[in-house]
């Protein structure tokens, strides 16, 4: 079976689906690894990295499997012959047209974010580990952009106060930024309408901000608030802004546009110099006056929306991504190297969004050896 690693073409994407370290791990698996040169390049890892570790550079596309950060454009979904195996981001709950195409290509497609968020599934989560990346590089942002110092000094010339980070949604990447907000010397709050991660925030060092709205939805997700929940969440959350010097803003609901939880009124609100750094842009963004991508000044309050945190740390970025799809392909083939879809297991069900057979159960042989 050959797997194939492609070069991403998605502005700004600097990752690569699989780094040299791995690939001796897949071919000891009986996998053959085939490259497209240059695919590691934004994460400086040279075609002869992939050599020297055994794979060999080529037609990468043409592979049973073909491993992928972003999702593919229209032109790369063209690239895909019949009977593909493709895994990778693929936006299944917002970008239908993707999936859509990926089906009449004849490809079977695994989603990294559909694999189901189970402990036996924990060492895939990509999800889980690209937000970490999001959640250090957002506080770091933050650390640049403030015209304060984060930790607190004290030195002949004077004494400086920690800087005061409100981190709100403490997920994955809302435990990153407060985890290290606070190694950074600054104190750091958390905020979250799931009131089962107070006692993480905490374990980071954090404290948590009780604003008495709950909204604990599927799956361990949070639900969406009702209009009135979230006029009064904004209303309680300008108030409470106002102490703050930066705010990390990472709330999302699967699916669903990211709510607003800060309103021009609170940005208005906070001390001159502060910093919003919004993770959710790519979802409508968390800060009413948030532009995605873009960075802006407002009431003496600059509004980061960076897009793709992770691709700004492509070398750590790939090597965990890596081992999340090394561990979901080993899922995938059987002990001969030969593709073994077993779609009576939750996690293969689960993570497949495009090409899956119609009764469930079905173990699908390789297409290639
Ligand atoms: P996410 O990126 O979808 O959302 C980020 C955070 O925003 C969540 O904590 C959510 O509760 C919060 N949020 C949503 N709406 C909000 C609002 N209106 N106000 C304030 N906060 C709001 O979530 P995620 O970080 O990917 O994961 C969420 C949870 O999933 C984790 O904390 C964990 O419980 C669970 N999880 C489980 C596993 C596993 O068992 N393998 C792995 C990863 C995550």
């Amino acid at each position: 079976l050959t797997v194939g690693v492609v070069r991403e073409s998605r502005s700004g994407e600097t990752r690569v689906a699989l780094v040299p370290k791995l690939v001796e791990r897949l071919r000891g698996r009986g996998l053959r690894i085939v490259v497209e040169s240059g695919a590691g390049a934004g994460a400086r890892l040279a075609d002869e990295l992939y050599e020297q570790a055994g794979a060999s550079i080529g037609d990468a596309w043409a592979a049973d499997v073909v491993l992928k950060v972003a999702p593919p454009t229209a032109d790369e979904v063209g690239r895909l012959s019949r009977g593909t195996v493709l895994i990778g981001f693929l936006a299944p709950l917002s970008d239908v047209e993707c999936v859509r195409a990926l089906e009449e290509a004849g490809v079977t497609a695994f989603a990294v974010e559909s694999i189901p968020r189970i402990s036996r599934a924990q060492a895939m989560d990509a999800l889980s580990s690209q937000s970490s990346v999001s959640g250090y590089r957002a506080v770091l942002l933050a650390a640049q952009r403030l015209p304060r110092f984060f930790p607190m000094l004290t030195t002949a010339a004077g004494t400086v106060p920690p800087a005061k980070v409100l981190v709100l949604g403490a997920g994955v990447a809302g435990l990153q930024a407060l985890a290290t907000a606070k190694r950074l010397g600054a104190r750091p709050t958390g905020y979250d309408v799931r009131p089962e991660v107070a006692e993480q925030v905490r374990s980071v060092g954090a404290q948590w901000l009780d604003l008495g709205i709950e909204a604990v939805g599927e799956g361990g997700y949070a639900r969406e608030l009702t209009e009135e929940e979230r006029a009064e969440q904004q209303r309680r959350l300008s108030e409470a802004i106002t102490g703050f010097d930066a705010v990390v803003t990472t709330a999302l609901v699967p699916g669903r546009t990211a709510p607003t939880l800060v309103t021009a009124d609170a940005v208005r609100g906070m001390r001159p110099g502060g910093v919003v750094v919004d993770l959710a842009g790519e979802s409508g963004g968390n800060c009413e006056l948030t532009e995605p991508g873009a960075e802006v000044v407002a009431h003496d309050v600059t509004i980061c929306s960076p897009l793709n945190l992770p691709a700004e740390m492509p070398e750590h970025a790939s090597e965990l991504y890596s081992r999340n799809l090394t561990e979901l392909l080993e899922l995938l083939v059987d002990t001969e190297g030969a593709l073994a879809l077993d779609f009576s297991d939750e996690v293969v069900a689960g993570a497949c969004v495009a090409g899956a057979p119609s009764s469930t159960g079905e173990v699908t042989e390789a297409k290639g050896n």
